[in-house]
């Protein structure tokens, strides 16, 4: 069977690009190695920019879903040192530039937004073989194969489809994140509350830090932060929470207790997530009926909050140059890596000094002065 647009993967990019699409009365599938829609926890806030996530769902016609699902007063952020004493405070503003909004949330609004039969679950793409005059034919883990005339490859980080455009993959960014989840903090973890604040709060001192968000539920989510090559988290064993999370409390030997709860007393079993990236100016050749969009394109590391922004604009700049060029694919690809790549390499480029500054001898200076920078006045 041949499906004109193919796109693999359901992240915030690949959805956005269907529903772009779709509103422009153009059929699109997605390809969705995942199951179900809730076949995993969506986890994490976002800040959603006015400059890229918000023209994204503006294009998606989905701006005032986005209105409805912004969390008030989770903008807020604190920068503490590791004692727990405030060094800077912004308090939550209203003037909607970088509002807070639940993954899961966001995710939800942009699959209501699809007809049912746009995704197919369960369909993790393990190879795309090139047909000729740009037609590719997918073959699924499930044994289903399928042919296209486009094929995106928007899935994320570890992409199938990149291959066929680049040899590069994606380097350890030499940190990592252990991400622990406590519920109930009002009442169960109130100290721990109490030094986070009401949005998010940042403790960073040279190669280690603590970053932590309060959900509207009270739930304290928090990335234990520290710069280690990856053999070393090989070896804290997870599947012993406590003792690998006592482990992981000794290298904040001396911070607040309020803070090194956040570390060991999570309600959830705790979660590894080693920081890749991609080349600042990752780019390729046009290869004629394929591209990338999102972290399978600049898969970058987190420190400038830009990685789910740029997917979704990603995904609604591709499908606006599809609607632009009705009849030529090549065309429309051609205009949108135009953009794409040096839209790409800026925010790359500012990302990787975002984590160089974070956690560098200077530490928490650094972090200071970016954020009075880039921070309304109070
Ligand atoms: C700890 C952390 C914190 C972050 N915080 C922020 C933040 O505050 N703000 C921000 O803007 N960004 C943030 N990011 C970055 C953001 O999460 C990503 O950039 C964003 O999710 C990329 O979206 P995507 O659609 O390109 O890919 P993904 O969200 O990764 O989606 C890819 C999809 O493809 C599917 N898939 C993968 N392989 C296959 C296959 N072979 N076949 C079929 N389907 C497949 C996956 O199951 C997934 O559903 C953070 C990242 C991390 C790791």
């Amino acid at each position: 069977m041949n499906t004109p647009i193919a796109i693999i993967g359901a992240g915030l990019g690949g959805l956005t690009l269907a529903r772009v699409l779709h509103i422009h009365g153009i059929a699109a599938t997605i390809y969705e190695a995942e199951t179900s829609a809730n076949a995993r926890a969506q986890g994490g806030l976002l800040d959603i920019h006015e400059y890229n996530g918000q023209l994204a769902l503006k294009a998606a016609d989905l701006y005032n879903q986005l209105l409805g699902i912004i969390i008030e007063g989770a903008d807020a952020k604190r920068i503490c040192d590791q004692h727990g004493n405030v060094l800077l405070e912004w308090p939550s503003t209203d003037n909607g530039g970088r509002p807070e909004v639940e993954r899961g949330e966001l995710r939800r609004i942009l699959l209501e937004s699809l007809p049912a039969d746009t995704i197919r679950w369960g369909h993790k793409l393990t190879a795309a073989t090139p047909l000729g005059g740009g037609r590719h034919l997918l073959s699924f883990a499930n044994g289903s194969t399928m042919t296209t005339d486009l094929l995106v490859g928007a899935d994320g980080a570890w992409s199938r489809v990149r291959p066929l455009l680049s040899e590069v993959k994606p380097a350890y960014a030499g940190i990592s994140f252990i991400e622990t989840v406590l519920f109930q903090s009002n009442s169960r973890h109130t100290a721990s509350a109490e030094v986070v604040g009401d949005g998010t709060l940042m403790a960073v001192v040279p190669n280690k830090g603590i970053l932590a968000h309060r959900h509207a539920s009270g739930t304290l989510q928090t990335y234990v932060a520290l710069n280690r090559p990856e053999d070393w988290f090989a070896r804290l064993d997870l599947s012993d929470p406590v003792t690998a999370m006592a482990l992981l409390a000794d290298e904040f030997d001396g911070w607040a207790p309020e803070l090194i709860a956040l570390i060991t007393n999570g309600d959830t079993d705790p979660v590894l997530r080693p920081i890749h990236a991609l080349p600042v100016k990752h780019k390729w050749d046009r290869v004629h009926g394929v591209t990338l969009l999102g972290d399978a394109a600049h898969l970058m590391s987190p420190f400038a909050g830009e990685g789910a922004n740029l997917a979704m604009y990603d995904g609604a700049l591709l499908g606006e140059a599809i609607v632009a060029n009705p009849g030529s694919i090549e065309a429309a690809l051609i205009a949108y890596e135009k953009e794409l790549f040096p839209r790409s390499a800026e925010t790359a480029a500012e990302t990787d000094g975002n984590l160089r500054l974070f956690f560098n001898e200077t530490a928490p200076q650094g972090l200071i002065d970016l954020f009075t920078q880039y921070l309304p006045e109070k």
